[in-house]
Order: C-alpha cells, then structure tokens, then sequence
C-alpha cells in the first residue's frame, strides 16, 4: 500500500467483478457493445442494467472515444457505478498509445472526483485483447496515478489496481518500483 497525500494506491490480485468499492472501471469498446475479457466479466455480473445504460449512452453520444470515459450503474455488482473508459490498441506504441492509456486513468479519476467516489478499482486496462505490452501499460498506469495523486487531487481517494493473473500483478509490482521508488 502507498499513501501518497490524500490519494491511496493498493495493487492487488483478483477479480474486479468482486470489489467493494464506490466505482470499477472498465476496459470497454469505442461502441460500448458487450466484449470478451474483464467487459465480459463485470457486464455478466452486473446483469442488464449495465447494457441499458450503455445503449442509451451509445443513443445519445454515438459512444465513447479512445482514452475517454463514461459512467453507468453499476446493477448487481458490489461496486454502485462502472466507470467504462477505452484503452488505446496497440500498434507499435507510436501512434499515440502511452497518451491515450494515461488518458483514460486520467479522465476515468475525473470522473470518479466529480462523482464523489471514495475508492475506485482499475483492471490493466489494454493489456489483454488490445495488445499494450504489461510492462509499458504498467508504468504508464502507475505514473498516471502518481501525477493525480501530487498534482490533482484534493480528496481522500483509494486506488486499487485488481490484477486478474499473477504475471500481470507482478508487473505492476515492478513498475511501482519504477515509478515510486520503493
Ligand atoms: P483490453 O481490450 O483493454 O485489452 P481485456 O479485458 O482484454 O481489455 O484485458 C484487460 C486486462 O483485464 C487483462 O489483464 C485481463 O487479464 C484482465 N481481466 C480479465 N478479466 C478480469 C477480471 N474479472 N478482473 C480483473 N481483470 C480482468
């Protein structure tokens, strides 16, 4: 655990659809249409509300772009609200990936602040069917995190990153040495 100002950050192995927190985020689609890996696994476990709320999202704004986010109940999940934020796909890492994954931490947070949130838990966002190499998606996860915490943020928060593998978790142990230092 890291306690940095008003913002804490725990990294942790597991299954985000089981979190107890105000908010999961999610690595959703551009279309906000129900996909494989953890989108998959919270929409199963949320049930239908989760689909409805994206359809009408998708009805009134055509979507969600690459490194925004948007907000939804969060149905019969333990967590009230999904937070469905777009990760970048990976193409090689010069077409403006590490933005657009900071981007969606970024932007994703905003929204939690804005909504009051008091804790909020992240997957690795591009790192399963959109290809970010763990190692990349990891540091630029944590550094983003680090910026919100020195930068941004006023409130108490807590972060969690809920890694589902143990390769995963591991990576984002390393890049928590990267970024922090210790
Ligand atoms: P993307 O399309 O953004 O790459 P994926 O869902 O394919 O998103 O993968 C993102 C990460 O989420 C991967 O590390 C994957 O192992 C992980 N993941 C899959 N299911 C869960 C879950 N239930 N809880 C937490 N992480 C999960």
């Amino acid at each position: 655990m890291q306690q940095i100002k008003e913002t804490t950050l725990e990294l942790i192995q597991g299954d985000i659809t089981e979190a107890e927190v105000d908010a999961i985020v999610n690595a959703a689609n551009s279309e906000l249409i129900g996909g494989g890996g953890v989108d998959g696994a919270i929409r199963r476990a949320g049930g239908t509300e989760i689909a409805r709320a994206c359809a009408e999202i998708r009805r009134r704004e055509g979507g969600c772009p690459t490194g925004q986010a948007v907000i939804t109940p969060g149905g019969n999940l333990p967590a009230r609200y999904v937070i469905h934020t777009v990760g970048p796909v990976w193409e090689g890492g010069n077409s403006g990936e590490p933005e657009l994954l900071a981007s969606c931490y970024q932007e994703s947070l905003r929204l939690a602040v804005e909504n009051g949130f008091q804790s909020v838990a992240f997957p690795s966002i591009s790192t399963g069917i959109y290809g970010y190499p763990t190692e990349k998606a990891a540091v630029v996860a944590l550094t983003a995190v680090k910026e919100f915490a020195l930068q941004g943020n006023t409130v108490p928060i807590t972060i969690e990153f809920v890694l589902f593998d143990e390769a995963t978790h591991t990576c984002y142990l390393d890049a928590l040495l990267n970024v922090f230092g210790k």
